[in-house]
């Protein structure tokens, strides 16, 4: 997949998170919707950029402030799309380019894009140009290749 490189929320992914959904995309497919978990198929509004969103809140039962993590896959050509939607949640995580708002419970929120190098782009000062896996951290990147691995 190109990095989406026209699109306003390559320059500006923040902007992908601010206030509602729909009004920065619109709705093209629902392919799940559940209470934490939803993928779509969306269309940017301003260039007609397509990706498949996911939005995937981690249930944590004890007081609420779940952690939330929504990603958006850029895709091309309907084989893109067909290829992407199906991905195991933890094989979307790590696909590229993507963009990622991450909201761990308790933590500050980082909106990034991940590079199709793998690098990491358009975040704070101090995480660009260190690679996906230095700023996921430890901890997640374990629980990933768990989940990778009990799929197998
Ligand atoms: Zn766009």
């Amino acid at each position: 997949m190109k990095e989406p490189t026209s699109c306003v929320f390559w320059d500006d992914p923040e902007r992908a998170t601010k206030g509602p959904l729909h009004e920065k995309f619109e709705l093209l497919e629902t392919y799940l919707k559940d209470d934490n978990w939803w993928r779509y198929l969306l269309k940017c509004r301003e260039c007609g950029q397509r990706y498949v969103f996911e939005f995937y809140e981690e249930r944590d039962w004890e007081g609420g402030d779940d952690p939330q993590f929504s990603t958006w896959i850029p895709v091309e050509t309907d084989q893109d799309v067909a290829s992407v939607r199906s991905l195991r949640r933890a094989e979307l995580q790590i696909f590229r380019p993507s963009l990622h708002h991450d909201w761990p419970k308790g933590g500050p929120r980082r909106i990034y894009w991940v590079a199709g190098d793998g690098q990491i782009r358009s975040a704070p000062a101090s995480v660009i140009g260190k690679s996906a896996e230095a700023l996921f951290g430890l901890r997640r990147l374990v629980a990933w290749l768990r989940r990778l691995k009990s799929h197998h």
